[in-house]
């Protein structure tokens, strides 16, 4: 996944922690296996090889999460939306060189191949195929929610009675044992904090256009790309999403950084159970806006460098 991986458990004995922590990672490893767009031999790089020519076979776990992305796009009126791969592509971020497509290339792109509508799943049959010649599909804003949910069932179902897996920032915990602070960081100054809010057994993700930019003559592109434009979205410095499952967090805060915070806050105040945390500037002020159900703790002046 192009990421690191820390499990935490807490359980009867040494024993079944060594169990438990082995199945969280087991479970880690599949998702990359199955998922990753870096592997010429995963599923998913199967399908969006050969899906325009007709049904591919998946199994259930990468069926579940293109259900999902399916099932999220429509929630967010397809802010998230995993046909954005042909547009990466095209903006370089993918293998490079970094480019400003054309007028023309985005249009087209946009029309011949971004929409979940190209996606079409057979449930019943475990297979899925693509409407048109150039889709592909690229899960990065959803797949880490998903091993997530995963690991924590199979650390679980290991025998630990709480535990807390970390992969390159995106959380879940469960059990009393593994509650704690997340702290929210400063976009642009490293190291501080604009304050942390406690995680009791759900899962966080944090979309943030600080971490994961590119420079092309001289403006700051993001790796996410609003569909609606073609264009790398812009107008929030980050999303942090907490939820009960990975993958809503995961591909809610994806999805928010395209929707704008505004937006964000009207879809998060009708889901139940979801909460969020926005940062953007305004001029060259910072905004953070919190959720109604999530409370934001003031940093110390300890944790401020
Ligand atoms: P990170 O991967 O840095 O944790 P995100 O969870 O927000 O951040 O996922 C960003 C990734 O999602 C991108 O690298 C890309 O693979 C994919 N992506 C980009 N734009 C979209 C979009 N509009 N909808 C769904 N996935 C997207
Ligand atoms: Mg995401």
């Amino acid at each position: 996944m192009g990421t690191t991986a820390r499990v935490k458990v807490w359980a009867a004995d040494s024993a079944t922690c060594d169990l438990a922590v082995d199945a969280a990672f087991a479970a880690l490893v599949t998702v990359d296996r199955d998922m990753s767009t870096y592997r010429s031999d995963s599923q998913l790089t199967r399908l969006n090889r050969d899906g325009a020519g007709g049904w591919v076979q998946v199994g259930e776990p990468l069926l579940e999460v293109l259900t999902a992305s399916d099932r999220f796009s429509q929630l967010t009126n397809g802010a998230f939306d995993p046909t954005v791969f042909p547009l990466i592509h095209l903006w370089g971020f993918r293998d490079g060189p970094l480019r400003l497509p054309t007028d023309e290339e985005i249009e087209r792109t946009l029309r011949v191949t971004t929409g979940i509508r190209h996606l079409v799943l057979d449930l019943e049959n475990g297979r899925a195929r693509f409407e048109s010649q150039g889709v592909s599909i690229d899960l990065g804003g959803i797949a880490k929610g998903y091993a997530l949910d995963i690991a924590r069932i199979a650390a679980l179902e290991a025998g630990a009675f709480a535990g807390l897996v970390d992969l390159g920032g995106n959380l879940i915990s469960f059990g009393k044992l593994a509650d704690g602070l997340v702290a929210i960081q400063h976009p642009m100054r490293s190291g501080e904090i604009l304050g942390s809010f406690r995680l009791a057994g759900e899962s966080v993700a944090t979309s943030g256009g600080y971490e994961n930019f590119v420079t092309i003559k001289g403006k700051k592109f993001g790796h996410i790309i609003d569909p609606r434009t073609g264009h790398p979205a812009s107008g929030t410095e980050s999303v942090t999403i907490v939820a009960a499952q990975g993958m809503a967090a995961d591909a809610l805060s994806t999805a928010c950084f395209v929707m704008g915070p505004e937006a964000c806050l009207g879809l998060i105040s009708e889901l139940e159970n979801t909460e969020c945390v926005l940062v953007w500037l305004e001029g060259d002020s910072l905004n953070v806006r919190v959720s109604e159900g999530l409370t934001l703790i003031a940093p110390r002046s300890a944790d401020v460098d």
